[in-house]
């Protein structure tokens, strides 16, 4: 009896993607291997970061790295840093900012609902640019004694709609006047070229969630960055007394995401990106003759469906299709047999081969099919 039948709960086949909410991804077993050894053993947590941080810069090729609870608190933490710095009393202080710059520059376009984690940290954040249009003169003139840091959302889509800014020239406004860029990229990989790449570009910190695409704990994440600002992330972080103290990565956490990394950085992207075709061809094969169905291959460019290098399968259909809403179809996939979770946005009803177990796309072929017949 496995422990969802001793609680009672029915899993899921995931066709929607790395959603925090149901589940993330699943871990491979050389994962659970490492937390398994991890477990074993005491270790001296600082010792295990700090150790840890080292070993994943020089593996993905940044400057430094900290291994939080996820990207979310890998945002708190990262804030924390840019407000209170080093100072042991100013750490302690937070989220009480008296007499500390602690105002985070955001773009309008930007705000989402991972920014309470900054917020968290005590910081205020302050909206620049219009919702549909920004200037880089937007974030600058934002900028003054109070400001700690500028937050950036990267998602693909935002560089050439909704009022966004490429990167390049936010990070151009930091440099000039000095203040650190904390990237949210959270789900903005594959590809694992990315890894590196926004610190490459001169980003200061950038957070990734290490229970996404990298398949490492759900509750795991990295700060990736420059070493001071890692060193300042590290003191406001768990295992210190700290803002970040309740967001604790415990030792095998820190183990298995430094084993997914690896095996992350090891596997063959191009044999997924095939798989990944493979499936999206076999799913127009077996659902194009479905009636009144508007069946199509594409890459997701609506916003907040990331990341957008994976191929999906869209369904679409209006009066002359099923009489039966978006959210109903969901709803039946969800509460069917097996339970098959699926996403929609405005483009229409969602099918993702990223997170599939071997075979599994036949399945959800067939109960796609069994609810739109
Ligand atoms: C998933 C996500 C987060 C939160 O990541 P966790 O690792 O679950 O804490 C933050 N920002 C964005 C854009 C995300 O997609």
């Amino acid at each position: 009896m496995s422990i969802y039948d001793e609680l009672d709960i029915d899993p899921l086949i995931n066709a929607y993607g790395t959603v925090t909410r149901i589940g993330g991804s699943l871990m491979p077993r050389d994962v659970l291997r490492a937390m398994d050894e991890a477990s074993r053993q005491f270790v001296d947590v600082n010792e295990l970061l700090e150790k840890s941080g080292r070993y994943l810069a020089d593996l993905i090729g940044v400057e430094a790295a900290l291994i939080t609870s996820g990207a979310a608190a890998g945002l708190t933490v990262s804030t924390a840093a840019c407000v209170a710095g080093t100072d042991p009393r100013r750490i302690e202080r937070l989220p009480d900012t008296e007499g500390m710059a602690d105002e985070v520059v955001v773009l309008k376009s930007h705000r989402f609902r991972y920014d309470q984690a900054v917020r968290q940290a005590g910081a205020n954040l302050v909206e620049v640019g219009l919702g549909d249009r920004s200037h880089p003169r937007d974030v600058e003139r934002a900028i003054g004694e109070d400001t700690a840091a500028i937050l950036y959302l990267q998602f693909d889509e935002f560089e050439t709609r909704n009022g966004s800014l490429p990167l390049q020239d936010v990070l151009a406004v930091g440099v000039e006047h000095v203040v650190p860029v904390i990237v949210d990229a959270a789900a903005e990989i594959p590809p694992p070229s990315n890894l590196a790449r926004f610190n490459e570009m001169g980003a200061d910190l950038v957070v990734f969630s290490g229970g996404k695409a990298i398949r490492g704990p759900q509750s795991s994440g990295l700060i990736l960055g420059r070493a001071d600002l890692i060193e300042a992330c590290a003191l406001n972080n768990y295992p210190r007394h700290s803002i970040g103290r309740p967001m604790k990565a415990d030792k095998e956490t820190i183990a298995g995401l430094v084993k997914a990394v690896e095996l992350y950085l090891e596997r063959d992207f191009n044999a997924q990106v095939k798989r990944w075709d493979q499936v999206v061809d076999y799913w127009l094969g077996e659902l194009s003759d479905l009636d009144g169905v508007e069946v199509e291959a594409g890459y997701p460019d609506e916003p907040g469906i990331q990341p957008s290098i994976i191929p999906r399968v869209y369904l679409r259909w209006d009066g002359s299709g099923p009489d039966l809403t978006m959210e109903q179809v969901q709803r039946k996939l969800r509460n069917g047999h097996p339970r098959i979770a699926v996403g929609h946005t405005d483009k229409g009803l969602v099918l993702n081969p990223q997170t599939l177990r071997d075979d599994e796309e036949k399945i959800v072929a067939r109960r796609v099919r069994e609810v739109l017949e």
